[in-house]
C-alpha cells in the first residue's frame, strides 16, 4: 500500500483552462500544484536563449544536462526558475511569450526530453509536503501518473477555448485560433489528450464558468477520497 500523496491528474488541450482550474482546485483542496507544461516551456526558453535550433533533437537532448528547473508556489501564484550560468533566473513571464509557445511542441516531441522530464515530475510529486498534489499536462493520466487516485480530462469546445485564450492574451481571436489549433495538432501527434483513456473522467467546461469548473474538479476529488 503506497503512502504517497493523493495525486489528481488532469490532462487537456490548450485553452481548456487546465492551468488556472487546476491551480484553484489545488488551493481549495489544500493540495500542491504541478504545471508540467511550465517545464517544457522552461526547457524551450533555455534553448532559445542559447540560440539552438530546437528542431535539432541532439542539441536539445544535450541541453538537458544543464537544465535545472525549480518552482515555488505562493498561494495561487507559481514562480518558475531556470538556472543559467549558476544563477537562478525567474522565467515565470518569459515562458508565456509567443516565441516559446510557438517552439515548445518541437521540444516536447523528443522522446528523451519526455523521459527526462517525467522523472523530474515523479520526483516532485513524491517530494510534496502536502496531503495531495494536482498535476496538469497532456500525458499525466496516461504516462506520468496512470495510477493517480483521480484522473480527469478537461475539455471544452474549440471555439470556446479559442475565445478564452484570446481574452487571456489580449490578441485578436484571428491569430489565436490558428495558433491554438496548430499547437494541438502537433501535440496530439505525440500523446492523445483529446480522448479520455479508460478510467479517466471527462469534465467538459464548454457550458461551465470558471467557478463551476473548479467545483466540478473539487467535488470529484472529494467523492473519491
Ligand atoms: O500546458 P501548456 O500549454 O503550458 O504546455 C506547453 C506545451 O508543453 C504543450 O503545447 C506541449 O507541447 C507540452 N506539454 C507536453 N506534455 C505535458 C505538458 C505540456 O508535451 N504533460
Amino acid at each position: 500500500m503506497s503512502s504517497g500523496p493523493i495525486v489528481v491528474a488532469i490532462d487537456g488541450p490548450a485553452g481548456s483552462g487546465k492551468s488556472s482550474v487546476s491551480k484553484a482546485a489545488a488551493v481549495a483542496l489544500g493540495f500542491a500544484f504541478l504545471d508540467t507544461g511550465a517545464a517544457y516551456r522552461s526547457l524551450t526558453w533555455l534553448g532559445l536563449e542559447r540560440g539552438l535550433d530546437l528542431t535539432d533533437a541532439a542539441a536539445v537532448v544535450g541541453l538537458l544536462r544543464s537544465f535545472h528547473y525549480s518552482t515555488e508556489v505562493h498561494g495561487a501564484a507559481t514562480v518558475v526558475r531556470v538556472e543559467v550560468d549558476g544563477r537562478a533566473v525567474d522565467v515565470t513571464d518569459a515562458i508565456r511569450e509567443p516565441r516559446v509557445t510557438a517552439a515548445v511542441s518541437d521540444v516536447a516531441r523528443i522522446p528523451e526530453v519526455r523521459v527526462a522530464l517525467n522523472e523530474v515530475f515523479r520526483r516532485l510529486i513524491a517530494a510534496t509536503d502536502r496531503p495531495g498534489i494536482v498535476v496538469e499536462g497532456r500525458d499525466i493520466t496516461t504516462v506520468v501518473a496512470p495510477d493517480a487516485r483521480v484522473r480527469i480530462l478537461l475539455t471544452a469546445a474549440e471555439d470556446v477555448r479559442i475565445a478564452r485564450r484570446s481574452a487571456e492574451l489580449s490578441s485578436g481571436a484571428a491569430s489565436t485560433g490558428p495558433q491554438l489549433r496548430e499547437r494541438d495538432r502537433r501535440d496530439a501527434q505525440v500523446v492523445d489528450f483529446l480522448t479520455a483513456a479508460p478510467g479517466v473522467t471527462t469534465i467538459d467546461s464548454t457550458e461551465l464558468d470558471f467557478g463551476q469548473t473548479v467545483q466540478a474538479v473539487v467535488d470529484l476529488v472529494r467523492s473519491t477520497s
